[in-house]
């Protein structure tokens, strides 16, 4: 019988069947065979001869529609997705009105305009928020949210609610959530913000970056992380607590010291974390929370290898250069893109720079993901079934990352000039090729939202 695609005789790493050389098929979008080596017949054949097939990644952690057209932010981003091997992206996305009202718009413009799959997660800001919970998780098929701790005293100004988003606007969600029947997640943005005060106090308007660090200290995010468990944990919920951007090692060893404790957790780090120190960086690299010391990056590392970290998402936006830079760092636009360069930093800053094991890579950048968010096995995994998402990369192929290497939305990365060792040669989006020679060959449209429970 000939399949509708075949990726044949590549390295298959898959974290809970092992590595081994195989034929991977796929019909009608699902995995449909995994066979010994040059054994299966394919209308469609990728040679994967000499390299490795991974489960297509997943970045659980980007923003579209923040700073441009939320359709444009779909197309170009989720297409420049596929030079870095990702087919999987949540969209963190928040709005202050009624989901109920406005989501049916939101994902008829995604539909028209992904190249890959997704899902959202939406930020609860208030109590009528906290209320929607029920509808959304059974009505439009949306299972995860996210608490902004950092947004404490912010929802008034930014978003006009008539309320500051509290402690009890949290809690409320935690116990909403643990009351449904299906599984859900909620992400935290860990941040205490009566010791950072960023909204509230103006900065200097002649700072640099080291201003941010100083602003936001890592102990106001390991604190906050510490406090956000404790609640979820009240309620039972701590299993679906997903800790988002982790930049301090104190939080990741934090993490570690509460899971000893008997807590179940998640905990998510950001390539520019495992990347850069706030020596290295200038305006284009302002996120919150900032870069930090050399000893916070090799802890990363270090957590990440011994499965304290789970994830890595990238909190990706696209914005562009002329956007991002200003005169003064207090008002210049927060993030940039990562998606794209997701997997191969981590291919060749870990696993080829010797600090992750391949099977730990796929486990942080797809599997584990695919578990955290509820996605898991349709996603995450190369078995029987499973969509057949799917990334070959070679690992010795070394690239200058530049812009036009990127494909997508921003016209700067901060890795420009960098050399990475570790790219895909195909990427495969449900059984259909995407990506291959260098060349983005899916279409606007054939990404679709995945309705959970998968
Ligand atoms: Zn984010």
């Amino acid at each position: 019988m000939s399949h509708d695609l075949v990726v044949c005789n590549g390295t298959v790493v898959t974290p809970d069947q092992g590595t081994l050389r195989a034929d991977v098929a796929a019909d009608d979008g699902v995995v449909s065979a995994i066979a010994r080596p040059n054994s299966l017949t394919g209308e469609h054949v990728v040679d994967a001869t000499g390299n490795h097939v991974l489960p297509g990644a997943i970045d659980p952690h980007v923003h579209y529609g923040l700073y441009r057209d939320y359709a444009l932010d779909h197309e170009t981003e989720t297409r420049g997705d596929l030079v870095g091997g990702v087919t999987t992206v949540g969209n963190i996305f928040r709005r202050p009105g009624s989901y109920p009202e406005i989501m049916a718009d939101y994902v008829e413009r995604s539909e028209a305009n992904s190249y890959h799959d997704y899902f959202y997660t939406l930020g609860i800001l208030s109590h009528d928020h906290v209320e929607e919970i029920p509808y959304i998780v059974n009505e439009l098929g949306i299972t995860s949210f996210k608490w902004y701790a950092l947004y404490k005293f912010m929802t008034r100004e930014k978003f006009g609610l008539d309320d500051y988003l509290l402690d009890d606007v949290g809690d409320g969600m935690i116990q909403a959530l643990a009351a449904q029947d299906v599984p859900t997640t909620l992400g935290y943005h860990a941040e205490n913000a009566e010791i950072t005060r960023s909204l509230l106090d103006p900065g200097d308007p002649d700072a640099d970056y080291h201003a941010l660090r100083e602003r936001y200290p890592g102990y106001a995010e390991t604190q906050s992380m510490v406090a956000g468990a404790a609640l979820a944990k009240c309620h039972d919920y701590d299993e679906n607590f997903y800790a988002v951007h982790i930049s301090s090692g104190r939080t990741a060893d934090e993490l570690a010291a509460l899971r000893a404790a008997g807590y179940r957790l998640w905990g998510e780090t950001c390539p520019h974390y495992l990347v850069y120190t706030a020596d290295e960086c200038d305006a284009r690299m302002k996120v919150t929370p900032p870069m930090r010391g050399a000893e916070d990056r090799e802890t990363l590392w270090a957590r990440l290898a011994d499965g304290t970290i789970d994830c890595v998402g990238t909190d990706h936006v696209c914005n562009t250069l002329d956007e991002k830079l200003g005169d003064d760092i207090w008002e210049t636009k927060l993030a940039f893109s990562g998606t794209q360069t997701m997997l191969p930093l981590v291919l060749s800053e870990g696993v080829n720079a010797g600090r992750l094991s391949l099977e730990r890579a796929v486990e942080v950048t797809s599997t584990n993901a695919a578990k955290a968010w509820n996605l898991y096995p349709k996603k995450g995994a190369i078995r029987v079934g499973s969509d057949a998402d799917l990334v070959v990369v070679d690992l010795d192929d070394t690239r200058t990352v530049t812009p036009d290497l990127l494909q997508s939305g921003a016209d700067y990365s901060i890795y420009e000039g960098m050399e990475v060792t570790g790219w895909p040669t195909h990427t495969v989006v449900r059984g259909r090729v995407a990506f291959e020679d260098g060349e983005v060959v899916g279409e606007p449209g054939d990404g679709t939202h995945v309705d959970r429970p998968v």
